[in-house]
């Protein structure tokens, strides 16, 4: 067993709770695979998942758990850049967020920031709208790994 995340230790997460209160069997590849997308700091896709859970977890078995948690609400389906899907875990742990793609290796990060109020005030204002209720931002850019090799390649 892996050591808590940090992210993980901030707040009592109970799995087999989770997957019970969300009408499913709380089995130890569940269990496991809730556990594993609760500590990840970034979206991942189902082969980095199955690489954290361990080796003899059942890929198949781990990809259609992967879908079941995205249809009860435990886990969010992400696009990644690639066309694979990334997954995240969905619990009130976890604000409000985005997500910022590397354009080079489709590397996603968490970003534990969000647009000013302000600014949905002025675009419900220019909208002429009562309110704005979601929003969805993709943001692209470089990171910092890719750039270092991009550097070392340019003369
Ligand atoms: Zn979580
Ligand atoms: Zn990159
Ligand atoms: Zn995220
Ligand atoms: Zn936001």
């Amino acid at each position: 067993m892996k050591p808590p995340s940090a992210r993980s230790r901030r707040h009592p997460f109970d799995a087999e709770q989770l997957l019970r209160e969300a009408g499913l069997k709380a089995t130890s590849p569940r269990i496991a695979l809730l556990r594993a997308l609760h500590a990840a700091a970034r979206p991942l896709s189902a082969a980095a998942l199955h690489a954290s859970v361990g080796g003899d977890a059942d890929v198949v078995t781990l990809y259609r758990n992967l879908e079941v948690f995205a249809a009860q609400g435990l886990a969010r389906r992400i696009e990644g850049r690639e066309g694979h899907a990334l997954y995240e875990c969905v619990d009130d742990t976890h604000t409000h967020h985005h997500h910022v793609t590397c354009t080079v290796c489709g590397r996603m990060e968490d970003v534990e920031l969000c647009v000013p109020p302000r600014v949905l005030e002025e675009v419900s204002k220019k909208a002429r709208f009562a309110e704005i209720q979601d929003h969805v931002i993709e943001l692209y850019g470089i990171c910092a790994a890719c750039q270092a090799s991009l550097t070392k390649i340019r003369p």
